[in-house]
C-alpha cells in the first residue's frame, strides 16, 4: 500500500525511546523527514544517528514537552529546516501510578501538563501551517485507559480522557472547516517498552510490539487515512473490556 508519506515532514515528540521512537522509525521507513524531541541528549543523539542511517533527514531538539514554549519551537523547527509540516505525533512519558483518592494537586497538575496540555499546545501550533497547506495528519499517543480506567493509574485516566474530549471536539472543527487535517488518538495497551517495565508488567501479560504500534500510527498519518478523523484506536490485543 502506498502511504503517500515520502518527502513529508513529521514532528514526533518523546521520540528517543519506546513508542515514540518506534513511530519515528516507521515514518522514516516510509520516506518521511523528521523533527524529533526528547529530554535526554544522549538517547536523542543515538535515535538521530539511527534514523539518519535509515535515510531520513532528522532535526533533533532536546526539549521537555511540558515547557509551554516547546510546541511552538518544534513547529518552527520543521518550517525553518524543511519549509513544511505535514504530520504531528504528540507523545510524552506517562504519569506515575497512584490511586484516585491518593493523588494530590501537584501530581495532577504535572500529569495534565504532560498528557493533556503539551499535546493541546502542539496541535494548536501545528494547525495554522497545515491549514495553509490544505493537508495535515495529527495523532496523539494516549492510553487504553481512555476506555477502561485502570484503578492504580488515576493520573493517566484523568489526563488522557480530558485529551480525548478535547481532541474529539477539535477534530469536528477541523472537518467542518475543510482544513484537510485529521486528528486522531492512538491508545496503546501493554507494549514492550521501558514504561511497561517500570510499571512492573506481570510476567505472561501479552505485549504488543512497539514496531507494530509505530506502523499503525504511521497508517493513521497517511494519505489513505484521510477519512479517519476524531477516532481513538485502542491497540491492546483485545485486552480492554469496553464496548
Ligand atoms: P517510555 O517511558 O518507554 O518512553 C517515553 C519517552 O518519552 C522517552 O523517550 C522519554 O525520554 C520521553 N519523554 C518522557 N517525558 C518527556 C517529556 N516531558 N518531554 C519530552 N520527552 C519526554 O514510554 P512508552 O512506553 O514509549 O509510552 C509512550 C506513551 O504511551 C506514554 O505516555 C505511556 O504512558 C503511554 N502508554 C504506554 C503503554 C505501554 O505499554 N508502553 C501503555 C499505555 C500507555
Amino acid at each position: 500500500m502506498e502511504l503517500g508519506l515520502r518527502g513529508r515532514v513529521a514532528v514526533v515528540t518523546a521520540a528517543s525511546r519506546g513508542l515514540g521512537r518506534a513511530t519515528a522509525d516507521a515514518l522514516a521507513a516510509e520516506g518521511a523527514h523528521l523533527v524529533i524531541a526528547a529530554r535526554g541528549e544522549e538517547a536523542l543523539a543515538a535515535a538521530t544517528a539511527q534514523l539518519r542511517e535509515a535515510g531520513a533527514e532528522v532535526v533533533p531538539v532536546v526539549a521537555d514537552v511540558t515547557d509551554p514554549d516547546v510546541p511552538g519551537e518544534l513547529v518552527q523547527a520543521a518550517l525553518e529546516h524543511f519549509g513544511r509540516l505535514d504530520v504531528v505525533v504528540a507523545n510524552a512519558g506517562g504519569p506515575p501510578p497512584g490511586r484516585a483518592l491518593e493523588v494530590d494537586d501537584e501530581r495532577l497538575r504535572a500529569a495534565l501538563e504532560a498528557n493533556l496540555l503539551a499535546s493541546v499546545r502542539l496541535v494548536r501550533h501545528a494547525v495554522p501551517p497545515m491549514t495553509e497547506a490544505g493537508w495535515g495528519r495529527i495523532c496523539c499517543v494516549t492510553s487504553y485507559t481512555i476506555v477502561q480506567p485502570a484503578p492504580t493509574l488515576a493520573l493517566s485516566n484523568t489526563a488522557r480522557t480530558a485529551l480525548w474530549a478535547w481532541a474529539k471536539t477539535a477534530a469536528q472543527d477541523l472537518a467542518r472547516s475543510g482544513s484537510g487535517i485529521t486528528l486522531n488518538l492512538a491508545c496503546p495497551g501493554p507494549h514492550a517498552t521501558d514504561r511497561m517495565r517500570e510499571l512492573g508488567a506481570t510476567a505472561g501479560t501479552p505485549m504488543g510490539d512497539p514496531g507494530d504500534f509505530g506502523r499503525i500510527v504511521t497508517f493513521l498519518c497517511s494519505e489513505p487515512a484521510a477519512f479517519v478523523n476524531g477516532a481513538a484506536l485502542v491497540i491492546d490485543g483485545g485486552s480492554t473490556l469496553a464496548l
